[in-house]
C-alpha cells in the first residue's frame, strides 16, 4: 500500500484523500486545526487512513503533497531529503508569491497583464500610467477569494492603497479588460509525462469564483494555446505533482496568464461528477507517478459555489429536486464570504446545462 502525505487539511485535503483511497492509496494529513475538512471527514467516517501526523510520519510517506501554498517553511526544511514533495519546494516558493510568479511566467515564455513590482514607496512613482493607466493592486503573498487588493484608476488612489496595505510587498497589474476567465490544470509525473484537465470557463463575483462550467465556450484553437502555455510552464518549472493555470481570454482571442494555483483548483471541482477522472484523482496520480492520461468530463457540466452569505441558506429541497446536481459540502462553520461547499451539475447536452445551471443559481444566494 502507498502511502500520500498531505500538507493542509482543508476541503481540498478532503476531496484529495476521498479521491486516493479507492486507489489503494492510504493517505496521511498534517494539519493542526482539528476542525478543519480533512480531519472532520476522517472522524466522521471513523476511518483510520487519514490522521492529523508529525512529520516523521509524513516522511515515511512514498511521497507528500500540498492543498494549499503558504506552507510553513519549517515543515518543508524538516522533510527535505526523507520524502519527496510534489510540488517542490522550488516551485511553491514561486507560485506563492505573486511577484516571483509573474516573473517566472514570463521566462517560461507565458504572456501576463503588464505588471510593476512594488516593493516600496519609490516605486509607486509612474507605476499606474507603466502599466496603462488603470490597475490592480495585489499583495505579493497571502492574498486568496480577491482579498489584499484594491482597484485603482488615478495615482492618488494607487498611494491610498498601497498606504492601506500598510506597505507589504505588492505588485500593480494592468486593469484587463478581457471576454471571459478560463482555466486548465496541468499535471506532470516524476518521469516527465504531461497531462491536460479540461478547459473551464469561470465566473467570479466580488473577488470570489461563483460558477464555472464546462465546455469553455471559447474561440476556436484557445484550448490548445492554454495547453501549449501550460505545458511550457510546467516543464521550465520542473513541475512534478499537478498544477492550475487561471487565464484571461481577450476579446482577440489571446490569453494571459493570471495566477498559477500548484494544486487542483476551485474550477476543477466539476470534474467530480463530470463522468471522468476527477481532478484529485489526477493529483494523486501524478504525485505518486501512477499510469495517467489527460482527465476530462465526460457531459457538459458546472459547478456553483456554496460561499456563506448571512442570513441566508440555498434552497437544498430546491437543488435535490433540480435533476444532475450533486452536493458537496466541507464540514465548515459557517461565516459570511467562506466557502462551505459547492454543487456539481450535469446534463445531456450544452442548451440542457444552461437552462438548469439558471434555475441552480437562483437556488444558491
Ligand atoms: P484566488 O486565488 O482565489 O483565485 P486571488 O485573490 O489570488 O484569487 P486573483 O485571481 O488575482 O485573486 O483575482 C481575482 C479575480 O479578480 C480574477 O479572477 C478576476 O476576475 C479579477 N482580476 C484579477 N486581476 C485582474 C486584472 N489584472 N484585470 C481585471 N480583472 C482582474
Ligand atoms: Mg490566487
Ligand atoms: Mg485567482
Amino acid at each position: 500500500v502507498k502511502t500520500l502525505g498531505i500538507l493542509g487539511g482543508g476541503q481540498l485535503a478532503q476531496m484529495l484523500a476521498l479521491a486516493a483511497l479507492p486507489l489503494g492509496v492510504r493517505v496521511v494529513v498534517l494539519e493542526p486545526d482539528a476542525q478543519a475538512p480533512a480531519r472532520l471527514c476522517a472522524e466522521h467516517l471513523h476511518a483510520p487512513y487519514t490522521d492529523p501526523v508529525g512529520l516523521n510520519e509524513l516522511a515515511a510517506c512514498e511521497a507528500v503533497t500540498l492543498e494549499f501554498e503558504n506552507v510553513p517553511v519549517d515543515a518543508l526544511a524538516a522533510l527535505r531529503g526523507r520524502a519527496p514533495v510534489r510540488p517542490s519546494a522550488d516551485l511553491l516558493a514561486r507560485s506563492k508569491h505573486r511577484a516571483r510568479e509573474k516573473q517566472a511566467l514570463r521566462e517560461a515564455g507565458a504572456d501576463t497583464a503588464p505588471f510593476v513590482v512594488i516593493d516600496s514607496a519609490p516605486e509607486l512613482q509612474g507605476a499606474l500610467k507603466q502599466v496603462g493607466g488603470r490597475g490592480i493592486l495585489k499583495t505579493s503573498e497571502l492574498g486568496y477569494d480577491g482579498k489584499g487588493q484594491a482597484r485603482v484608476s488615478s495615482d492618488f488612489e494607487l498611494g491610498q492603497a498601497w498606504e492601506a496595505m500598510q506597505g507589504v510587498p505588492c505588485v500593480l497589474e494592468g486593469f484587463v479588460n478581457f471576454e471571459r476567465e478560463v482555466s486548465l490544470a496541468v499535471a506532470r509525473t516524476p518521469e516527465g509525462q504531461v497531462a491536460f484537465g479540461p478547459l473551464v470557463e469561470n465566473v467570479h463575483r466580488d473577488g470570489i469564483l461563483r460558477t464555472s462550467v464546462y465546455p469553455a465556450n471559447v474561440p476556436d484553437g484557445t484550448e490548445e494555446k492554454a495547453r501549449e502555455m501550460a505545458r511550457n510552464v510546467a516543464e521550465h518549472w520542473g513541475l512534478e505533482g499537478l498544477m492550475t493555470l487561471e487565464f484571461f481570454q481577450l476579446p482577440g482571442g489571446e490569453l494571459l496568464v493570471n495566477e498559477v494555483a500548484p494544486r487542483v483548483h476551485n474550477s476543477g471541482h466539476l470534474t467530480q461528477d463530470g463522468g471522468g477522472i476527477s481532478q484529485f484523482e489526477a493529483q494523486v496520480r501524478a504525485v505518486l507517478g501512477m499510469p495517467l492520461t489527460d482527465w476530462k468530463p465526460l457531459h457538459p457540466c458546472a459547478m456553483v459555489n456554496y460561499v456563506g452569505v448571512d442570513d441566508a441558506e440555498p434552497d437544498w429541497a430546491g437543488i435535490d429536486a433540480l435533476e444532475g446536481t450533486r452536493v458537496h459540502l466541507y464540514h465548515k462553520a459557517h461565516r459570511h464570504g467562506r466557502k462551505l461547499g459547492h454543487v456539481n451539475l450535469v446534463a445531456p447536452d450544452v442548451a440542457t446545462l444552461r437552462e438548469r445551471l439558471v434555475k441552480l443559481e437562483s437556488l444558491i444566494p
